[in-house]
């Protein structure tokens, strides 16, 4: 029985990739070299999505014991034979760069001091954990880890003949007999537009990260704010639904802490490039160990609820740091996240102290006073801390000897800090052929999904993972849809 069969269709293809990121991007390029005619439809005014502004990292498999090591750290939520998958193809993701045009290079760890960007796996205690490495797309060093990547995936894009469609959200999938996807509509200047899809439709719109009603619904602290791209709604989540599809992976996510302003969507991700500086939480007083957190479970571990207070102690997170601190170096890394195309942070963070983004005190107690802190306990912890940077033991949460430097050089900075998205996981579930898979567990016929849109992280995540599975499913997306017999 045909749903919602439009009057006419307005573009007729082989396969609809919806979402031009990582995902659209490698699903159209394998498509189109097997053989299919296809078209990406892309909400924003170009494509890129959070592949464009990430860190472009990508993670690079070198043995398939690496499946024992993620296999425990998605801790059953995904099923091993989509993991072996994974890891097989990931295996090869180099290969499948250099037959791109591009090489790989080992991505460098991150000098930083707030745990940065580790090349090595983010759980390294755990058995199977060295069967890997990261890399990224090598190029001029001045140029973004992440332009390097979407530079090859876009300049593959445009050498072939696929259709794209820029401004373009798509809204509805169009259902035919069985319930088989053979369409889409768009929205474009204002007008409905139906894409006919002979083969069928792949899903890569990404994750929810500006989408607040299914953030409520389904993650553990609010606000949670995001670093990446606004046009990142969840789209795919309710049109896949709407088509049948079951969900999986929906609170799973990886987050840091980020600055958010007003006048820009995202969030700013704020890294220290110095010792100095130490967390406190809504109560001045420090609550872990700053240097020793895995970067991609920040937010998780700041995000505890305390039942008898009804709030979260640890949101926000105010970073305390000193003069020599804030002269170390910006703040804000400036090489990924959305804002980077759309702020440029001052060198010694100095116009962001004028613009009121980092408070500043002559004293502890001013600051304590400008940011409405008991200034006693703010004294008092700092006291506290410098007092373990002077023994070179931090007693309390086992902060490493030589990460402690103390915060002793006036004037003094806080910076406010929220849970800020790098990704969510969760979205429609897909077998191991890319296959959405509706509320019992069936493909449903024609319809399939990559990259972070019902993502194979759903426990924890390891950086680096999902441009990697953008890759990998991109590619068995693309083929799989490209071999469909055409409906019509
Ligand atoms: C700051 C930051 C750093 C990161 N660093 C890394 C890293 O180093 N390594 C790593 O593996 N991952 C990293 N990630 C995560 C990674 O960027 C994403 O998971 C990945 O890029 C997702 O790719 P995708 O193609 O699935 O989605 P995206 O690249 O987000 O593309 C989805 C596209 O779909 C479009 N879209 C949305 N709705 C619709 C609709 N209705 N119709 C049409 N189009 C639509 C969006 O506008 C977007 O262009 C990082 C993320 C951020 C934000």
């Amino acid at each position: 029985m045909c749903t919602n069969l439009p009057e006419k269709w307005d573009i007729e293809t082989d396969v609809v990739v919806v979402g031009y990121g990582g995902a659209g991007a490698v699903a159209a390029i394998t498509a189109s070299d097997n053989g299919a005619a296809v078209t990406i439809l892309e909400k924003m005014p170009s494509g890129g999505g959070n592949t464009r502004v990430c860190g472009g990292g990508i993670l690079n498999p070198t043995d398939m014991q690496f499946a024992g090591y993620m296999e425990t750290i998605c801790a059953g939520t995904t099923e091993p034979v989509i993991i072996r998958t994974y890891v097989e193809k990931a295996m090869k993701n180099g290969d499948w760069i250099r037959s791109a045009g591009g090489d790989v290079q080992p991505q460098m760890a991150l000098q930083v001091s707030y745990p940065g960007a580790s090349p090595k796996a983010s759980f390294p205690k755990l058995p199977n954990s060295q069967f890997m490495v990261k890399y990224n797309v090598k190029g001029p060093a001045d140029e973004p880890n992440a332009e390097r990547l979407w530079k090859l995936l876009s300049g593959n894009v445009a050498r072939r003949p696929i259709n794209i469609v820029t401004g373009a959200p798509a809204e509805e999938l169009i259902t035919g007999q069985n319930g088989e996807v053979i369409g889409v509509t768009a929205r474009r200047d204002g007008q409905k537009l139906a894409f006919k899809a002979r083969k069928g439709v792949i899903l890569t719109c990404g994750g929810f990260e500006y989408d607040e009603a299914t953030k409520n619904d389904f993650l553990p602290c609010r606000p949670f704010y995001a670093f990446g791209n606004p046009g990142n709604t969840g789209d795919g989540i309710r049109m896949a639904q709407k088509a049948g599809a079951g969900v999986w992976h929906m609170p799973a996510t990886s987050g840091q802490l980020g600055l958010k302003v007003p006048d820009f969507q995202a969030a700013f991700i704020i890294r220290f490039f110095t010792e100095r500086f130490i967390f406190v939480d809504r109560d001045a007083r420090r609550f872990l160990n700053e240097t020793g957190l895995e970067v991609h479970e920040i937010a998780a571990r700041v995000s505890v609820f305390d039942t008898d207070r009804f709030i979260y102690p640890h949101i926000p997170v105010y970073a305390i740091f000193d003069e020599p601190g804030r002269r170390k170096a910006p703040i804000n890394p400036g090489n990924s996240g959305f804002n980077r195309t759309l702020y440029k942070w001052s060198k010694d963070n100095s116009a962001e102290i004028d613009k009121g983004w980092i408070v500043k005190g002559k004293n502890i107690a001013e600051l304590a006073h400008k940011i409405s802190f008991d200034e006693g306990i703010l004294e008092e912890t700092v006291l506290q801390y410098n007092e373990s940077c002077r023994t070179g033991k931090d007693a309390e949460f086992g902060r490493s000897r030589e990460t402690l430097a103390p915060i002793d050089t006036p004037p003094y900075y806080a910076v406010v800090l929220w849970p800020s998205l790098i990704n969510t996981q969760g979205g429609p579930r897909r077998d191991v052929r890319a296959r959405v898979l509706d509320a019992m567990g069936r493909p449903i016929p024609r319809l399939y999904s990559a990259g972070e849109l019902g993502s194979v992280w759903g426990f924890m995540y390891q950086g680096s993972g999902n441009i990697a599975e953008c890759i990998v499913f991109g590619q068995i997306a693309g083929q799989n849809a490209a071999a469909q017999k055409p409906w019509g």
